[in-house]
């Protein structure tokens, strides 16, 4: 990137927010694309030019401005966990890290308005201390933010009951055209299927409405089975039935459970496993059910 681009964002931005450091620089390129072995051999010397940082609206729009006028390519960022290289610049340029755009805005009847970088770990601990929870979340939500799952995340732990992200569990999203004066929108409804897993290629969000759900305990608990289609009909029957109300349905065969390094202690030798979090309360009826089905 020429030094008067570089230039352009220090005086838009402030120095210390245009990272052109090789060690940031590669680590702010990459995201979990090495899971891939083919993404492995074509990502793995992509590299932008230089990270900015914003932590304002206002920011974002001045860094797109100055960006469009020099031609340079922009690759957003929440935390990188996507895992297929959607975070990856492929042509240089600048990576966009909207990770210190992280305020919780406003809380609303079973809904938050976030800004895109607040982490998803977060907003669920805040709900669950307003009597909320997130509907749905990946399990990165640690580490991941808002705007990234929508933009490259699909469903997760909650979409048994809420679905993924299509379903309505997003509200509103506030996003920015890349153009030379970039335009504010606000989206909502079916117009937002256009923003949501589209890696930010249709537009940047720097604001979110979320649907929160009313808060529940959950137990965790794993069901074994012999046969894995056994399993495979408790999950379908668990999953219609209503009485029990559940965030987790996930059945997987023998030898998948062996990879599951922190649970080793529990999992049992060549048999199926399905991963469970019903509500508190409930495991009487969830053992129930699995030994009309086999369970061991
Ligand atoms: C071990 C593992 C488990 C995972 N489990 C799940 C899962 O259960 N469900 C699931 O859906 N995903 C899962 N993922 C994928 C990923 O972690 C999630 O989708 C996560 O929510 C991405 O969030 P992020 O902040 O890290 O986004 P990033 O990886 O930083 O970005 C994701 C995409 O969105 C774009 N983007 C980011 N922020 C914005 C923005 N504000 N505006 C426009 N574009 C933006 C980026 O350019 C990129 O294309 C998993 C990944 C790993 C490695």
């Amino acid at each position: 990137m020429a030094i008067e681009v570089e230039k352009a964002f220090m005086g838009g931005l402030g120095a210390e927010r245009v990272l052109l450091d090789p060690g940031s620089r590669e680590k702010l390129s990459k995201d979990f694309y090495w899971y891939s072995p083919v993404l492995e051999k074509k990502l793995h010397d992509k590299l932008a030019d230089s990270i900015i940082l914003p932590q304002s609206e206002e920011e974002v729009v001045k860094v797109l401005e100055i960006a469009y006028a020099h031609q340079v390519p922009v690759t957003v960022r929440g935390a990188g966990t996507g895992n297929y290289g959607q975070a990856v610049p492929l042509e240089g340029g600048i990576v966009l890290d909207l990770s210190k755009l992280d305020r919780i805005v406003e809380w609303g009847e079973r809904w938050a308005r976030v800004q895109c970088g607040v982490r998803l770990g977060i907003l669920e601990r805040e709900a669950r201390e307003r009597d909320m929870e997130l509907r749905i979340y990946p399990s990165t939500y640690m580490k991941a933010t808002v705007g990234g799952y929508v933009c490259g995340g699909s469903g997760g732990i909650g979409s048994i009951t809420w679905g993924d992200l299509w379903d309505g569990n997003v509200l509103e999203a506030t996003v920015y055209t890349m153009e030379e004066q970039p335009r504010k929108m606000t989206i909502c409804g079916q117009e937002l299927h256009a923003y949501i897993h589209n890696y930010g290629t249709t537009g940047i969000l720097t604001e979110l409405m979320i649907p929160l759900a009313p808060k529940t305990e959950w137990t965790q608990s794993i069901v074994f089975f012999e046969d894995f289609m056994k399993s495979m009909e408790f999950c379908s029957t668990l999953s219609h039935d209503d009485s029990i109300r559940k965030r987790l349905v996930s059945p997987h065969e023998w030898p998948i459970p062996s990879f599951f390094r922190p649970l080793k202690k529990v999992i049992r030798q060549e048999q199926a496993a399905v991963l469970l979090e019903t509500e508190e309360g409930t495991l009487s009826q969830v053992t129930e059910l699995a030994r009309t089905y086999g369970e061991r």
